[in-house]
């Protein structure tokens, strides 16, 4: 790369303070004027307003956020290409150096931002590598990404799901499907701690498996024996087959998509489980609380994991009432003494705001809470110190008095 080719951008005044303290983003309030008209991906140089070069970024045109850093204080003169090899292989090793995350063939290889590769998500499962493309900067080297990934020991297939809503503010079409090594069968065979889950790939489905619950669902196992647990969210089942392996006496799994309840079904199969201690309900979990509340069902532990309410700061208001309306309702349901694992995963509901949440709906629900314990993202999900966006999921474990 020659870096006197490149298009510059130059920063309004005071306006490189966060690119000094190495935050990744540049926004388009930042920018003072862009001269070498980039294209979307294209690399461009960061200066400063009095000239000083501070960094290559990926450009992007339509995004709020211009650009994202590809190397700070670029003095190396490293293509992009040379980057991403010593940026995977250095997450890949910390994936599999340490024992953070063991009994398990599935983890994320590639946290985006948080393993300097910005807009770049790759998760692992079994031997297959997904990859999402999140933003220009990386869907232009899409190839060279896969390269990389098939030549990852044991990693025999690549496939993409880049269909997340993100790609929407990049001006970036939705696109999934197989696109380099072995073609895979309908499903990959992951396994979490001692517990078989069939992943369907293939045909574009929209699939997902929530690596970063690894630890909290095993956490759940301590709290359920001869428990009767409801699982809000369940999807396909990390929750409600880990309450079965910790010896739940009853569990009732809740989700509005009817996919996610076959998956549950099949995982519950595939595992040989009992059947009937399973209730499998597709419905809305607004309205499912509603309905037990109605009922006067109760709960000795309630999982509460929704979808990320507000994806950025703008929906917070109307995500902290659903927040608010869902941990009220399952306070009301929970029996005395009863456990709640609540999660958000929203980027803009931080720690603090979503605890004030859960206190409001259990004052509202007249209940006295403590909490046991705090939760967070697993070890493969890591967190860049300059980058404190990639912290995005936070639980507590509540105990109603
Ligand atoms: N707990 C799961 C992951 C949950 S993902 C695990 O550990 O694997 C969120 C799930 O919420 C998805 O399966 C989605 O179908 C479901 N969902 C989204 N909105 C919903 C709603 N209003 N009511 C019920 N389910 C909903």
């Amino acid at each position: 790369m020659n870096n006197r080719e490149l298009p510059i951008l130059k920063l309004k005044p005071g306006r490189e303070k966060s690119l000094l303290r190495r935050h990744p983003w540049i926004f388009s309030g930042a920018v003072k004027e862009i001269t070498g008209n980039p294209k979307c991906g294209d690399l461009v140089e960061v200066r400063s307003s009095k000239n000083e070069l501070l960094g290559i970024i990926a450009y992007s045109h339509k995004s709020q956020i211009t650009g994202r850093i590809w190397e700070f204080n670029p003095i190396k003169n490293k293509n992009i290409e040379t980057l991403l090899i010593e940026h995977i292989a250095s997450a890949y090793e910390l994936r599999n150096t340490t024992n953070l995350f063991p009994s398990t063939n599935s983890y994320r290889l590639v946290h985006a931002e948080s393993d300097q590769i910005p807009g770049l998500i790759v998760d692992i499962y079994n031997k297959t590598a997904i990859m999402q493309l999140l933003s220009c900067g990386v869907e232009v080297f899409r190839e060279e990404i896969a390269e990389i990934l098939l030549d990852l020991p044991e990693i025999e297939s690549v496939y993409e799901q880049s269909d997340a809503v993100v790609r929407k503010l990049e001006g970036l079409p939705p696109r999934s499907g197989y696109v380099m090594g072995k073609v895979c069968e309908e499903s990959i065979s992951i396994i979490e701690h001692s517990i078989h889950y069939a992943f369907p790939v293939n045909a574009g489905q929209k699939t997902g498996f929530y690596l970063d619950q690894r630890k909290n669902r095993l956490l759940l196992r301590e709290f359920v024996k001869g428990k009767d647990v409801l699982d809000c969210f369940c999807f396909s089942g990390g929750f409600s087959l880990n309450a079965y392996m910790g010896g739940a006496n009853h569990i009732t799994s809740v989700d509005s998509s009817e996919d996610a309840l076959e998956a549950l079904a099949k995982n519950i199969e595939f595992n040989e489980f009992d059947p009937d201690k399973f209730d499998l309900r597709c419905n809305d979990v607004f309205k499912e609380l509603r309905l037990y509340r109605d009922q006067g069902r109760e709960f000795d532990v309630i999982i509460l994991d929704p979808p990320k309410f507000a994806p950025t700061r703008k929906q917070v208001k109307r995500a902290s009432r659903g927040y608010k309306d869902i941990n009220l309702l399952a306070f009301k349901l929970l029996r005395p003494g009863g456990i709640l694992f609540t999660f958000s995963c929203s980027g803009g509901v931080d720690p603090g705001l979503f605890q004030k949440i859960v206190a409001g709906a259990a004052l509202d629900a007249e209940a006295d809470v403590q909490i046991l314990k705090r939760m967070a993202q697993d070890a493969d999900h890591p967190v860049l110190l300059s980058f404190p966006e990639g912290e995005y999921l936070k639980g507590l474990i509540c105990i109603k008095k």
